[in-house]
């Protein structure tokens, strides 16, 4: 069969303690999900954010071009009005026309000519290509492979009738692009939200949204510019990002499970220990009543046998009667004493003790107790030596409670001693307690049970004489509730086999 404790834990284990691990570790693994979940949504977001720049970019190209498919004399006012284009060539099988910032000497534009015109002819492949695009109704704009450095070559093809196909050259510089065209909506896309920087060949930062100084950046997500293949556009969200959001949450709430596991582990044990104590509680008192029972029939059974002896008038002397008399008195008195023991701890469970205190001399009064049970000892074969102190000061104590105490210490002292039949009380003055000591030269009590003989109903079962000894167990708790009441306390001392020493120590004030 399963004790009643174990059955208790594993129930505890099953509803509690298990559910909440488990859960525990559910939401732990879903946690990093969610992380990654999180992060993919995040970075989707800040490369759709680089998307729309990339194509805000081709659109400024695509506007520049409409213009100059409307017209084409349009040239010169669209280079005065954007500083970043640096020439734009219209050539057909004929002509190049080719116009330029007005600065531009002479000689310098004839160069420049000459090189287009190169390039023209090194990048013939794709622009046949775009001139066929043309012809079919789609215009594109395409990036060519140039010689200049730090400049950006565009073409696309422009078919004015049926017949003659066109190509526009668009120079641009591409640094000046960037900080003139892309700039500014870098800085409206980006607000105070995020840093936006443009990079060239993925380290060298060439354009930045303007941020306070002191700010960390670290951008790793970059994406390259379709119309500038050396540049990249890279973002970081300001500030936390949301990883660090995302990890900072995933750790406060794993930190907030540990602890509610903790709380929770601590709480099953609290009442696993809880229960196991109760239950323990209950044999004790179980066997309590049994142990009364037990403990009140005996003296019964004499008074009884002995009475019903006397009644019959059988017994031939007075001697003999005499003796029977006194075993009935004795039996009655142990009767007496143990109903009120069971009725005073009553009171103390249902914490309707009361107590009266009186300024009294201990010394005095244990003289008292002593001469009023000399008999009781006697009859037991029991000596009782006293060591009184010379001077201890009177205290205020509950002389009735005080009595019952030393005489429940002694009587322990007499029921668990078996050769040496002494029992010693001594008084003494310790520091600021006075201080009254039971010692016997019984059984001992086991180190193990010391500090459990004060429980109430807790009895030794262990050992010859403790199993046999009568008892209810309930002695020790009631002269450590008096000890309380009186602000004192009741010590132990007992080296197992050799004897035990009970102390009550009092406080003066
Ligand atoms: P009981 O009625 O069983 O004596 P107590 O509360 O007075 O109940 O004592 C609790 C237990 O402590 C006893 O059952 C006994 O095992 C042990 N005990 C108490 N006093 C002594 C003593 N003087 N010597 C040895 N064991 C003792």
């Amino acid at each position: 069969m399963i004790k009643p404790g174990l059955k208790i834990g594993i129930v505890l284990t099953l509803i509690l303690v298990l559910p909440s691990l488990f859960f525990s570790a559910y939401e732990i693994s879903n946690l990093s999900k969610n992380e990654a979940v999180i992060d993919s949504i995040y970075t989707g977001q800040l490369e759709s954010i680089l998307f729309s720049l990339n194509q805000y970019s081709d659109d400024v190209l695509s506007g520049w071009a409409n213009r100059l498919e409307r017209e084409t004399e349009d040239a010169n006012t669209l280079l005065s009005k954007n500083y970043s284009i640096d020439a734009i060539g219209i050539k057909d099988i004929n002509d190049f026309k080719l116009y330029a910032k007005e600065k531009v000497p002479e000689d310098s534009l004839a160069n420049l000519h000459s090189t287009l015109e190169l390039d023209f002819a090194a990048n013939l492949n794709k622009i046949e290509l775009l001139q066929r695009y043309v012809k079919s109704g789609y215009r594109k704009i395409e990036a060519l492979s140039n010689s200049l450095p730090g400049k950006s070559l565009f073409a696309f093809a422009l078919q004015k009738d049926t017949l003659s196909v066109k190509t526009v050259l668009l120079l641009v510089d591409t640094d000046k692009f960037i900080s003139e065209n892309m700039g500014p909506k870098i800085q409206s896309v980006a607000q105070e939200r995020f840093y936006i920087s443009v990079f060239k060949n993925e380290s060298e930062e060439v354009y930045a949204n303007q941020i306070q100084s002191g700010e960390d950046k670290n951008i790793t997500q970059k994406k390259d510019i379709w119309l500038f293949p050396d540049y990249q556009l890279g973002i970081q969200m300001r500030g936390n990002t949301i990883e660090d959001l995302v990890r900072e949450r995933t750790r406060t709430n794993i930190i907030l499970l540990i602890v509610m596991d903790i709380i929770l582990l601590l709480g099953a044990w609290f009442v696993y220990k809880n229960v196991r104590k109760q239950i323990r509680l209950n044999q004790l008192k179980t066997d309590f009543i049994s142990n009364v029972s037990h403990e009140i029939r005996t003296p019964l059974a004499l008074i009884n046998m002995y009475s019903e002896t006397l009644e019959m008038g059988r017994i031939p002397t007075e001697e003999k009667k005499m003796e029977y008399y006194k075993v009935i008195n004795t039996e009655a008195n142990r009767l007496s004493r143990m109903v009120n023991k069971i009725l005073n701890f009553s009171r103390i469970e249902r914490g309707k003790r009361e107590y009266h205190f009186t300024n009294t001399n201990l010394n005095a009064e244990i003289e008292n107790i002593i001469a009023n049970y000399q008999q009781h000892f006697d009859q037991n074969g029991f000596e009782i030596e006293l060591q009184l102190a010379d001077q201890i000061p009177d205290i205020k104590l509950d002389k009735e409670a005080v009595a019952e105490a030393i005489i429940n210490l002694i009587d322990n002292g007499m029921k668990y001693s078996a050769e040496v039949k002494k029992i010693e009380v001594s008084t003494c003055l310790d520091g600021d307690l006075v201080r009254v000591d039971v010692k016997d030269y019984g059984i001992g009590i086991e180190k193990k049970d010391q500090p459990l003989v004060f429980d109430k109903f807790y009895r030794v079962t262990t050992g010859n004489l403790a199993h046999k000894a009568k008892g209810s167990g309930i002695g020790l708790s009631i002269v450590k509730h008096i000890m309380e009441a009186h602000h004192g306390k009741v010590e132990l001392a007992s080296d197992f086999g050799k004897g035990s020493c009970f102390s009550l120590l009092f406080p003066v004030k």
